[in-house]
């Protein structure tokens, strides 16, 4: 699984931030970083549950990526 974000159209919610503090983090302006890309086999699920609840869809996966 391969982790992408568009800090262009976040909306600054800080979702997936508090989800997957270890995945995710802000810039000092608030919009969405990716600090693990390819984060562990166990951390997926909560991953696509995090894509599925971005209210802007700024984040996805790439299974295979
Ligand atoms: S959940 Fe979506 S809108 Fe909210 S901080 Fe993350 S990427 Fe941005």
């Amino acid at each position: 699984m391969r982790v992408v974000a568009n800090s262009a159209t976040c909306a600054v919610s800080s979702l997936c931030v508090y989800r997957l503090p270890g995945v995710f983090d802000q810039d000092e302006e608030g919009l969405v970083l990716v600090l693990d890309e390819h984060p562990d086999t166990g951390l997926h699920e909560e991953v696509r549950r995090a894509v599925r609840a971005c209210p802007t869809n700024s984040i996805r996966v790439v299974e295979n990526g």
